[in-house]
């Protein structure tokens, strides 16, 4: 007798693009094999909890049955390629998600054991160089790759481990400012582990950007830390070889340096929720999912909506849903069909909801070591209160609260985080900038709530006070040098 396994099984959607007939496919999923219903995650995909051993092989192949899979949605691999949107420039962001849907392809595993394994298909006769990018070995660790188009930087570019930001110029895709070694995971035992803000280096035409893509990954998988697994990250590799290097062996492996990198600027992270109407005369309409759970109320909703939405799905890296490809003439319908299922009030949250995000934490995530899912509602309510005693509730602040210092809510580029450190106690960080281009600084260690919020309280009245005109919230705290400016990742702690 075996112990009664159960698994996280986590899909790869590439740019977070799902047809309505997908989403139906995986709600049924949901249904039959997953017992704590599913959850779409920051980086833009779908993940199921509670799948027991005996259903996975059955969950994989009916995955497969509406053209999905799980390959490189975990592991030493390429972890996805997520893609950030803008629905004012609609035609725009349509290029760029191809390209990150071709991106994903060039970077995942090509090997057939996953078709052997899950879907039980004989193994080529003649086996081929299975993995003529990976080799034996695959990566020293996960690598995280992303595009964004600004002025929103939704996806948080510079966390990524290879980011690519759109260059748009009189409505045309000129290509992409390329920047590489973002990542947030540390360990807070370790002074030699720190999140770092990936850096511009250059420009590349936008047919390019995939083979770039490749290449990075590939001096990552030659030159990455194999010995320390904390150390393995592309960030690492970067900072012990230098940025110079890495310009030198990218230019030798694509045989042409790159361009300059073109002036971009970021207005806002975070999603734009509600209706947009996008140049191509399309509507979307993003929903706000809180913390991406989709319970077994909402996916009945849900549900009930996809009977009459004919478009298409996209998950965000803010775990929020989007409706998109909506025609004129079926707004009214929709609109209605929204209402009379209770989820329009998912399109205008409050707006401090809207820029706050948690990671799963406990008791799902075996790192956890803090509250973050199931505390972010009480903490949020606490926190509004707060700006609502000094008229700021119309103020978006980025909050982000993780069970553990590993990050994956991408905490420590928000203009407030809380990161997990034991029951109920916490590492606050303040100062991030609300565009996600500057690090945020350790302000106080393995504090509770009631510190926290006390901490909040005197910095919120301090704003309400000085701050000038639109300055967000943690520009005003490195401008009054109420927390030192981060310009390097060692200064962060
Ligand atoms: Fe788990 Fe830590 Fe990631 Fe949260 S940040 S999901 S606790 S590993």
């Amino acid at each position: 007798l075996e112990p009664n396994y159960q698994f996280m099984v986590r899909i790869r959607i590439p740019g977070g693009l799902l047809s309505r007939e997908q989403w139906l496919g995986l709600d049924d999923i949901s249904r039959k094999y997953a017992e704590r219903g599913l959850r779409i995650t920051t980086r833009q995909t779908i993940q199921f909890h509670g799948v027991r051993k005996g259903k996975l092989r059955k969950f994989m192949q009916a995955l497969r049955d509406i053209g999905l899979d799980t390959i490189a949605a975990c592991g030493d691999d390429s972890r996805g390629v997520v893609c950030g949107g803008n629905p004012m420039i609609s035609s725009i962001s349509r290029s760029v998600q191809e390209l990150a849907q071709k991106t994903s392809q060039r970077l995942i595993p090509k090997t057939a054991a996953y078709q052997e394994i899950w879907y039980e298909e004989k193994p080529p006769v003649q086996p081929v160089n299975a993995e003529p990018v990976y080799g034996p070995l695959y990566l020293p660790r996960k690598f995280k790759v992303g595009f964004v188009i600004p002025p929103i930087n939704d996806i948080d570019v510079y966390g990524q481990d290879v980011g690519f930001i759109a260059i748009v110029e009189k409505g045309k895709l000129l290509g992409f400012n390329l920047c590489v070694g973002g990542g947030m995971g540390q360990i807070d035992t370790r002074e030699d582990s720190y999140p770092r803000l990936a850096q511009e280096i250059g420009f590349v035409q936008a047919d390019e950007a995939a083979e770039v893509a490749e290449i990075c990954m590939e001096i990552q998988r030659d030159f990455g830390d194999r010995q320390d697994r904390h150390r393995a990250r592309f960030k690492y590799t970067l900072d012990r070889l230098g940025i110079p290097w890495f310009l030198d062996e990218l230019q030798k492996r694509r045989g042409k340096p790159l361009a300059a990198a073109k002036p971009v600027a970021f207005t806002q992270n975070g999603d734009e929720l509600g209706w947009k109407c996008g140049d191509d005369g399309l509507w979307q309409c993003t929903l706000y999912i809180e913390s991406g759970r989709v319970n077994k109320a909402l996916r009945d909703q849900l549900a009930g909506l996809f009977q009459v939405f004919g478009g298409r799905v996209r998950l965000t890296t803010n775990q929020n849903l989007q409706l998109i490809d909506i025609h004129d003439y079926e707004l009214k319908q929709l609109k209605t069909r929204l209402a009379d299922l209770g989820l329009d009030v998912l399109i205008d949250p409050n707006r401090q909801a809207a820029n706050t995000l948690a990671c799963v934490a406990l008791p799902t995530c075996g790192l956890a070591m803090a509250e973050a899912e199931r505390y972010m509602p009480a903490f949020l309510q606490k926190f509004n209160q707060l700006k609502a005693n000094y008229e700021l509730s119309h103020l978006p602040i980025t909050l982000r609260i993780t069970g553990c210092p590993n990050g994956c809510a991408r905490p420590y580029i928000a203009e407030i985080a809380l990161t997990g450190r034991a029951h109920g106690l916490y590492n606050l960080y303040l100062g991030g900038s609300h565009t996600g281009n500057r690090l945020a600084k350790l302000y106080a260690k393995n504090v509770n709530e009631g510190k926290i919020l006390g901490i909040l309280n005197d910095l919120l009245q301090r704003y309400k006070s000085l701050a000038h005109t639109e300055e967000m919230f943690g520009d005003f705290l490195v401008r009054t040098t109420l927390i030192d400016e981060v310009t390097s990742a060692k200064e962060h702690a």
